[in-house]
């Protein structure tokens, strides 16, 4: 059983409790325009260029098979309508100015790396997350690693948007210990304009784990002028306070650091002026959010 990997991240404290490691698999089934992991969304290998790292040595010219690099002079010109994500370019990159995101991994190579940390989910309270893109994208890989990290005795989070069909949310979840989830907006015409998906199919699955007794983590990332209404805040966590096994309500400030991940795959970015919350506002929407009657955290 092999899956497409983003990235391995050891030693996490924000993807759950404890001390974690977060395997991020790749391919996600929205599309929101300010996700902060764009090179994740794709269901294939993304080729991400890096401009201020070439040295314009020209290996990446000679190793691709589809002519997709140039130099022209001093210009490094990219056509990406000629790639096919072999990744020969940034195999040979000495300075990491191509970089490929996705790896082909089995199940066994993702627990080799998950198992060196032991210890510390021990010590800790932690364990393993898995997050994406979206992993119920690739439900029979997900399935396999929450297996196997089962049979080692490693808890496991769940990282997910619940944009799927009940079955395969269901199958997941009753093996995880926690799931965390988004809700980005509680108006059905909103959420699907900025997200492309239905957000009925994300309560009707919310209401479902809830009623399954999993321990659930209901989450807003709070985009300024997108989800950072008060009455967004105040619908959602109305929902999430009436969900039986809600833990706690989080809400994420807005992360501005993805601006330079949509300029090295040469996608359009319409957040790159946009700022985190001034504290007084985070306060605000948590005041908000807790007369609810929910637990608030904010990050
Ligand atoms: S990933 Fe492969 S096809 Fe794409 S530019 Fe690099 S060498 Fe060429
Ligand atoms: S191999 Fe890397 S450093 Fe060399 S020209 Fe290509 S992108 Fe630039």
């Amino acid at each position: 059983m092999h899956g497409l990997v983003t990235e391995i991240q050891r030693f996490s404290l924000h993807d759950g409790p404890g001390i974690r490691t977060t395997v991020f698999l790749k391919g996600c089934n929205m599309q929101c325009g300010w996700c902060h992991n764009p090179e994740t969304i794709s269901a294939r290998p993304s080729l991400c260029y890096y401009p201020d790292r070439c040295i314009g040595c020209g290996r990446c010219v000679l190793a691709c098979p589809h002519q997709a690099h140039q130099m022209k002079g001093t210009l490094h010109v990219i056509d990406r309508s000629l790639c096919r994500a072999c990744g020969r370019c940034a195999a040979v990159c000495p300075t990491e100015a191509l970089l490929m995101a996705g790896t082909v991994m089995t199940v066994d190579e993702v627990m080799r790396e998950v198992r060196q940390d032991r210890v510390y989910y021990d010590e800790s309270g932690g364990g393993v997350t898995l997050s994406g893109g979206e992993v119920l994208c690739q439900p029979a890989f997900a399935r396999a690693l929450i297996e196997a990290c089962c049979a080692e005795g490693f808890a496991v989070a769940l990282e997910t948007n619940l944009n799927a069909p009940p079955a395969v949310v269901a199958d997941l979840a009753q093996k995880a210990d926690l799931v965390m989830f988004d809700i980005k907006l509680i108006d059905h015409g909103a959420h699907h304009k900025e997200t492309g998906a239905e957000l009925t199919t994300v309560l009707e699955n919310a209401r479902m784990l809830a009623d399954m007794g999993i321990s659930l983590i209901v989450r807003t990332p709070l985009i300024p002028g997108v989800t950072d209404q008060a009455e967004n805040v105040a619908g959602i966590a109305a929902f999430a306070a009436k969900l039986a096994s809600v833990r706690y309500y989080e809400l994420l400030n807005f992360n501005p650091l993805g601006a330079s991940k949509y300029a090295s795959l040469d996608l359009p970015y319409a957040f790159k002026d946009s700022r985190p919350l001034s504290p007084g506002k985070l306060s605000h929407l948590k005041a908000v959010a807790e007369a609810a009657g929910i637990t608030v955290k904010v990050n």
